[in-house]
């Protein structure tokens, strides 16, 4: 019988474990919220990946990366992740993905659209990849359950938010591949489509969750009125003077004091203390990004480019001091893996970001995109192995219509979104306390039982994606709760 994989998600994960899955003999099918690779953190990210290459060795990779992440990793997949690196983006060469290898330097960029969304470049040729190696594509469709039969993982419930109409997918091996949760967050990166879905599908499925309490705040992101939620690079701090409102420049200052030479090798490593330390400047007066130190012609460094975050031509209109706060850019925890993305549900997958174990506490700078690429690969080629046989011919969605699309009662979704993301950003930023985090459980209770008024596509869509946001909310704040102790991305003032 012909073996049968589905890939949820076409992010950089979803996209590497299906071509991965494709060349094992599988017959794939990658289902994603958006069109392919759109509205994916992978085509938001700037492109770097850390790996042991060139001066860092695979030793020193894996000892940084417990070290980060506060020897709560799991040290087998991070073994896996120093270890295979660098063979992986290889062959990830040999599939046609543009690389460059950085010389003598522990990172790659691969060749990008522009500076800021490198990430735009990977996803658009694995997409190429994808599609000239026979995977097939269904966009626009939201899965809404992990069907298990008998113990095993037969397929999974899909939803085309477009119209309403619902179908069933039917495969040997489901990859979960859905990224992080940032959109629980009023202050996040992550683009909208973030909503911790597979957080919410994995538990529905009986697979369990880690570290969820570990969320990652990048130190520096634009906060100014009117503009956009972007990261700006923490190598800001070697261009212009980011200060306090009292005038001190105590970022470069500290990260200085904790041994390292300049800001981008903090942003490496010190994401953690460095989110905390800007996030209690800011509740103080705020914190001010010095534009105004910027030569003219700076605005045309690549450098300086990258770190702006944003098209930097926009900013020579801006040279004063611009607010800038901490901001949520990724989940350290998540599905609970081993070394080739297995779950605890057997036929079960996941790799990327919606995995846990990796990073432990707080995640180096640029391992995200290697593990993407590391677990994306073992997982597709894994699932296609296991995936046996499929019971059946469904070739695409199943047709039947859900339920009632026009409720004529009940809170907007955009609205509930919004207000789940305030009190989520109180209770669960950077600086967290307990009893805060019990009156949002409480408030989590609440939001639960209210109805929601569907009156257009993007409505369903949205209701939809309730359900990971409140799920992803709430095993985070039990998380948090749980662990009484500061400890990386964690951070409790009591
Ligand atoms: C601004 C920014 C810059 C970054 N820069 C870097 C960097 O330079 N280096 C680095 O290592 N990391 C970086 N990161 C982190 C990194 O980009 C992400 O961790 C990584 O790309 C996640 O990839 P993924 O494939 O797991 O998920 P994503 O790329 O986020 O893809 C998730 C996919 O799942 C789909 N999906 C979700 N739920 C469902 C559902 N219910 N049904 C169907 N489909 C669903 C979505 O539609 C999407 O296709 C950055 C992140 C951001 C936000």
């Amino acid at each position: 019988m012909k073996k049968r994989v589905l890939v949820i998600g076409s992010g950089g994960a979803g996209l590497v474990a299906a071509i991965a899955a494709r060349r094992r003999g599988a017959d794939v099918q990658v289902v994603s919220k958006a069109s392919r690779g759109l509205g994916t953190c992978t085509a938001h990210a700037g492109g770097i990946f850390t790996l042991a290459c060139g001066g860092l060795s695979p030793e020193e990779h894996y000892r940084k990366t417990l070290e980060t992440g506060h020897h709560q990793n799991d040290e087998r997949l991070v073994k896996v992740l120093s270890e295979d690196a660098e063979k992986t983006l290889r062959e990830l060469v040999r599939w046609g993905v543009t690389i460059e290898f950085e010389r003598g330097g522990a990172s790659v960029l691969s060749t990008a659209p522009s500076m800021v969304m490198g990430g735009a470049g990977f996803t658009a040729e694995l997409i190429d990849i994808a599609e000239g190696s026979g995977v097939e594509f269904v966009d626009w469709t939201s899965v809404t359950e992990i069907t298990v039969k008998s113990g095993r993982v037969v397929g999974a419930k899909v939803q085309d938010w477009r119209t309403g109409e619902e179908g069933f997918l039917r495969a040997g091996s489901v990859i979960l591949a859905t990224g992080g949760g940032g959109q629980i967050f009023s202050n996040t990166d992550n683009p909208g489509r973030i909503t911790g879905d597979g957080y919410a599908l994995a538990l529905g499925a009986g697979a369990a969750l880690r570290d969820m309490e570990f969320v990652q705040f990048y130190p520096l992101g634009w906060a100014e009125p009117g503009f956009p939620r972007w990261i700006v690079d923490l190598s800001l701090v070697d261009f212009v003077r980011v200060t306090d409102c009292r005038g001190l420049e105590f970022l470069k200052k500290t990260l200085y004091e904790w041994g390292y030479r300049n800001g981008a090798e903090g942003g490496l490593f010190a994401r953690d203390r460095s989110a905390r330390l800007v996030a209690e400047r800011d509740r103080e007066g705020g914190v001010y990004a010095h534009l105004e130190d910027l030569e003219e012609n700076s605005f045309d460094d690549p450098a300086v480019r990258y770190c702006l975050g944003l098209d930097a031509s926009r900013f020579k209109d801006f040279a004063r001091p611009l607010r800038v706060a901490p901001l949520e850019h990724y989940f350290c925890g998540g599905v609970v893996i081993d070394s080739r993305g297995r779950t605890a549900v057997d036929g079960l997958f996941a790799c990327g970001e919606v995995t846990g174990g990796v990073d432990g506490a707080s995640r180096v700078g640029g391992n995200a995109l290697s593990s993407v690429a590391v677990f994306g690969l073992r997982t597709g080629e894994a699932a296609a192995e296991e995936a046996g046989g499929y019971n059946g011919t469904g070739s695409g969605p199943v047709p039947g219509f859900l339920h009632e699309v026009s409720q004529s009662v009940g809170q907007s979704p955009l609205a509930l979104r919004k207000e789940l993301q305030r009190e989520t950003w109180k209770a669960l930023g950077p600086i967290r306390r307990t009893s805060e985090m019990e009156s949002y459980l409480g408030f989590l209770s609440d939001l639960k039982v209210r109805k929601i008024r569907i009156d257009t596509p993007v409505d369903r869509l949205l209701a939809l994606e309730m359900r990971g946001l409140f799920e992803t909310a709430k095993a985070v704040a039990e998380a948090a709760l749980k662990r009484k102790e500061s400890l990386g991305n964690h951070w409790r003032s009591d």
